[in-house]
């Protein structure tokens, strides 16, 4: 099954789920796990994670 990707329309914003606030911006911090790189990426409100990926691009899960 294919779940369809709908832009959001003006006005709507995705809302972190620690804070509660909109999310402004990704920050994203680059781990050293000795063989591999992996990235942190946490809100940039209250700097609580939002995923870890191993690829440049944001990705949950
Ligand atoms: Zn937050």
């Amino acid at each position: 099954m294919r779940i369809p990707t709908i832009d959001a329309p003006d006005g709507v914003h995705p809302i972190c789920p620690h804070c509660d606030q909109r999310i402004a911006g990704i920050h994203r911090r680059q781990l050293d796990e000795g063989l591999g790189k992996a990235y942190v990426w946490f809100c940039a409100h209250c700097h609580r994670t939002l995923g870890i990926s191993h690829r440049k691009g944001f990705w949950m899960g």
